[in-house]
């Protein structure tokens, strides 16, 4: 078992094997369900939280909240891109526990000198590998050469704070001239997500990542920003959507107009939009426009979750389907964005909600990200009605049985590999 102490060291505690959880439920695992933990992961002391082992007889789960008189806390990992987790920290809570923070929380344990965790690697792409990130002088350098190449594009303004202040990956490869460059539009939005990264409501229990962007990019700003990526780099990828702004499609006009520009310039690169997939008509008028592909989110492919979770203002789940829908018809390349929650998103009626929702939908591929929240206020907050858990290599399996020719990952995809099944 793995835990920390109150200055965030973490040890580990030779003779009590390391419990994890799954839903509401504390569950051992096997070695084999284990890897190492990947490079530039994090580690987490869980503040008011008690570490739980499992009994070496019976089996049963205990917590503790001592060694030696030390006070212990419960640790947990969060994992570098491009891996999925499959089960949560197992902890117990003491009283007046505080909600933790937007992170996405897995169980850790320790052998010999390696930190052990409950994952998967679910993409092989490096595009987001702390390792290929490890050049600031060489990123300094590439923000300084843009901002004077493109003197007056804030878009190009704003991506070199993404780049810097808030660390963003895929700004970074913007200026380093590689893989999938971000395009950020829009101020507002029409949902509400419970765990929003870029905005959370006063008396939230917990702050947004990152600032969300603040003015409107023109669609000049906006082709300047795509056509410069893609002329310098093959295979390129340029997504509307991101992190630290509200929802594209609320400047559908804008975007459309923008990809015709680029598209006059370039028949380079793949154009993608990551999307709540709230507009249908608007997603039309992209497609019309020219984009090469789209993601829409989804934190559960049931009703009640969806709208819960998302709380959306002035659309409803059956637009999100009709978007979805939509976009298979017109033959762009579909994704779904699905965060996934061990014990929630694999669990069976959940599994089959999701089987359900690729009969309907047979999209191109899943992109399986972890959702960055605390799994209890999450829990609570969606109504959660718990049935028993698969899995999520089941569920995965269960995906690639349904849908033999879907892709599971979790980057955009460049057109060049739209055809490419990598698992
Ligand atoms: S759709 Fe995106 S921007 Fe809008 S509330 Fe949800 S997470 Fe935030």
């Amino acid at each position: 078992m793995a835990y920390s102490d109150h200055d965030g060291n973490v040890y580990d505690y030779p003779g009590l094997e390391p419990a994890f959880r799954t839903g509401k439920r504390f569950v051992g695992l096997d070695a084999g369900d284990l890897i190492k933990l990947p490079f530039g992961s994090y580690l987490f002391s869980l503040p008011g939280r008690l570490p739980v082992y499992r009994e070496a007889e019976g089996g049963g789960f205990r917590s503790i909240d001592r060694r030696q008189g030390v006070p212990m806390l419960a640790a947990s990992a969060f994992l570098a891109s491009g891996y999925l987790r499959t089960h949560l920290p197992a902890f117990v809570k003491t009283a007046g526990a505080p909600v933790l923070p937007m992170w996405a929380y897995a169980g850790v344990a320790i052998s010999g000198n390696d930190f052990l965790v409950p994952a998967i690697r679910i993409d092989e792409d490096p595009r987001s590998d702390p390792a290929i990130h490890r050049n600031d002088e060489e990123l300094a350098q590439a923000v300084s050469t843009a901002l004077i190449k493109f003197p007056g594009n804030r878009l190009v303004a704003q991506l070199s704070r993404c780049s810097t202040d808030y660390r963003c990956l895929c700004a970074r490869n913007f200026f380093l001239q590689r893989h999938e460059a971000p395009v950020p539009s829009s101020p507002s939005c029409n949902s509400s997500c419970v765990g929003c990264l870029s905005r959370q409501e006063n008396g939230a229990p917990f702050p947004a990542s990152q600032p969300r962007l603040d003015f409107l990019p023109t669609p000049e700003e906006i082709s300047e920003v795509i056509v410069s990526h893609f002329q310098a780099v093959d295979a390129a990828v340029a997504s509307f959507g991101q992190g630290c702004e509200g929802e594209p499609l609320l400047r559908g006009n804008n975007l459309a107009a923008a990809v015709r520009m680029v598209r006059e310039r370039t028949g380079r690169g793949t154009i993608n939009i990551n999307t709540n997939g709230s507009l249908p008509e608007m997603v039309s008028l992209l497609i019309d426009s020219g984009i090469d592909s789209i993601r829409i989110s989804l934190n559960s492919p049931s009703r009640q979750y969806y709208e819960k979770y998302y709380r959306p203002s002035g659309y409803g789940f059956d637009d999100v389907r009709r978007s979805v829908g939509i976009a298979i018809e017109r033959g762009v390349f579909v994704s779904l964005n699905l965060f996934f929650l061990p014990g929630f998103t694999d669990m069976e009626t959940e599994a089959l909600s999701l089987m359900r929702f690729l009969d309907d939908f047979p999209v191109n591929m899943v992109q399986a990200r972890n959702l960055n929240i605390d799994p209890d206020y999450y829990l609570e907050f969606i109504g959660f009605e718990e049935s028993d858990p698969l899995g999520i290599p089941v569920l995965l399996d269960m995906i690639r049985e349904k849908r033999p020719g879907i892709i599971l990952g979790y980057y955009n995809p460049p057109r060049e590999r739209f055809g490419a099944v990598q698992n």
